[in-house]
């Protein structure tokens, strides 16, 4: 395979490298789809939010509730959605790429999911980029792995 300049551990000066470099040049990750920030973190949505995904699911509101509201959560106002064994319960894994996920809401999801960003310093992010492409990243927001690894996450975020 051939390796894209800047990617390969070796050869770390090259044009493309600083987009992934540092934090005093803020990386812009795009978003991998790796659905691991919807398995780790539990979204907490308004009365109006879940109205509105009802409505997209075609249910009423309280069979809404009845199926996706976190049983345990305290608060009256608000909803908690639920999570199964794999996260949220809106979460589908890609039948044809198991490195992808999609949220089976996309287009009623809740605003807290549509104002969170993928962030090469995220916790999660690092983990999909850990688990899918085999890609490390360091305290100062360096991505390391194989040349290997690298090329092909280059490649997926270049024609992505
Ligand atoms: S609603 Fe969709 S985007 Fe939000 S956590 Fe669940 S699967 Fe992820
Ligand atoms: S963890 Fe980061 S890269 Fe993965 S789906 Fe969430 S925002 Fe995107």
């Amino acid at each position: 395979m051939v390796v894209p300049p800047g990617w390969c551990r070796e050869r770390p000066t090259d044009e493309f490298l600083p987009r992934f470099a540092t934090v005093e040049q803020p990386v812009e990750l795009p978003c991998i789809r790796c659905g691991i920030c919807c398995s780790v973190y539990q979204v907490r949505i308004s009365r109006a939010e879940a109205e509105r995904i009802a409505k997209y699911l075609g249910i009423d509101y309280w069979n809404w509730v009845g199926r996706y509201h976190e049983p345990r959560w305290p608060d009256p106002a608000s909803h908690l959605i639920k999570h199964d064994a794999r996260g949220c319960v809106f979460l589908r894994r890609d039948q044809t790429d198991a490195r992808f996920s999609l949220c089976g809401i996309y287009d009623a999801r809740p605003d807290s999911c549509r104002n969170w960003n993928a962030g090469i310093l995220k916790p999660a992010c690092q983990e999909g980029l850990r688990r899918y492409w085999q890609v490390d990243v360091t305290c100062d927001g360096r991505m390391t792995g194989s040349c290997e690894s690298l090329a092909r996450l280059e490649l997926f975020m270049r024609h992505d």
